[in-house]
């Protein structure tokens, strides 16, 4: 692996949340899974394998180089880009058979002609903005009227339409599904078809499955993560975070550790360094709050985290010595912090939390209860990741 801080992907969890989830949604709502920011954090190429096998209809990303990482990887999925695309790159699109999120009529005229020269057509979702108020078409009539011009463009498939809840409670996410049907009512009773539908992501596909018409676009829950309020299923979190301690030293009270001495010690301390820092994407905001656990007690983060290491208060550890094994994100079993403990500590949702780990930080992935592939970033070619290029 050649660095002993890492990521373990649990590829048999990832399998049991997808199969939970179409279990919840039934076999009439297709699965847009949700793989931007590098799978959030899990490693998106690594990931979508077991995502498609175990029942996702589709691969969503927010950028077309998320899309085209996974397009080099896999000819044959289906990927959509959520976010939007500049007009100078949509030739990629075309190019790479991947669906593009359309909100404007002048866009969609470049794309349909870029796509007559290929000879080829081009997949698009229409996004309609329901209050987000982020991308997408206002809700009003001239964007319906826009919308239907789009149908009418002859190398254009517009295969469906999707909006955004804002989450804002019951009453306004009901307003925004209320003015999401309104809109594609309006659409359909002029003569087009829209083949899919869909408003929802984790919290809402959960929360309110009246909404999830036959699409849904599910990120944190296909990592295990659960933040719905009304509903439950079972998940299973597919990441560990873990290390180990490289130094373990002796201090006297009074003396600093780290920049500007923030820490002190109060007491005859024994310290620990652990080999990971913020370049790694744990929170430097976590300095006097983060905790790790080793041998299944908690050691709290002492001082300011640096960069690259940072520094644990052992004292109340027995037999704490070096080399012993350090869970940073764990799973909540056997003393561990867990993803949902950590946002809290480091004041952050969960999401931020995964999707912020770095390529620095080599993934191990967990198939069937065995180490099934090491995937290290920076120095592919020492190890078996370099297969998934092939
Ligand atoms: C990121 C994203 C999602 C997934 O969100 P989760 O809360 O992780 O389920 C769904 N839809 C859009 C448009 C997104 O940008």
């Amino acid at each position: 692996m050649l660095r002993d801080t890492y990521v373990e992907i649990n590829l048999d969890h990832m399998a049991y949340n997808i199969r939970k989830i179409r279990q919840f949604v039934g076999e009439n709502v297709a699965i847009a899974a949700v793989v931007k920011a590098n799978g959030y954090g899990h490693g998106a190429v690594e990931i979508a394998k077991t995502i498609m096998e175990n029942g996702g209809d589709c691969l969503a990303v927010a950028t077309l180089t998320e899309a085209l990482e996974l397009r080099n990887v896999y000819p044959e999925y289906k990927i959509f880009i959520m976010g939007y695309t500049p007009d100078e790159y949509l030739e990629y699109v075309i190019d790479n058979n991947i669906t593009q999120c359309i909100f404007s009529i002048e866009q969609a005229r470049i794309l349909n002609d870029l796509s007559k020269l290929k000879d080829k057509k081009a997949v698009v979702h229409i996004k309609y903005d329901t209050g987000f108020n982020r991308l997408g078409y206002r809700d009003c009539q001239e964007s319906i009227d826009e919308i239907i011009e789009i149908f009418k463009l002859e190398n254009i498939i517009v295969e469906g339409i999707f909006s955004h809840f804002a989450l804002a409670g019951d009453e306004a996410n009901k307003k925004q599904f209320n003015d999401f049907m309104n809109a594609i009512d309006k659409i359909e009773k002029s003569g087009n078809k829209l083949k899919y539908k869909h408003i929802c992501d984790s919290i809402s596909a959960i929360d309110y499955p009246e909404f999830n018409l036959n699409m849904i676009r599910p990120g944190a829950i296909l990592y295990g993560l659960k933040s719905f309020r009304k509903n439950d299923i079972d998940l299973k979190q597919v990441l560990t975070f873990k290390s180990k301690i490289y130094y373990i030293k002796k201090i006297k009270k009074g003396e600093g550790v780290s920049y500007n001495y923030k820490w002190k010690a109060h007491r005859n301390s024994i310290i620990g360094t652990i080999p990971f820092g913020y370049a790694d994407g744990y929170p430097r905001n976590m300095a006097g709050v983060g905790m790790v656990t080793i041998n299944g007690h908690r050691a709290p983060i002492i001082g300011v985290i640096c960069m690259d290491q940072c520094m644990v208060d052992v004292t109340d550890i027995p037999f704490v010595k070096e080399g012993d094994h350090v869970v940073i994100y764990g799973d909540g079993s056997n003393n561990t912090l867990d993803i949902q403990e950590v946002s809290k500590l480091g004041d952050t949702n969960k999401n931020e939390i995964i999707s912020r780990i770095t390529r620095r930080t080599p993934r191990v992935y967990i198939k069937n209860n065995k180490i099934d592939k090491i995937l290290n970033y920076l120095c592919e070619g020492e190890n078996e990741s370099v297969e998934y290029k092939r």
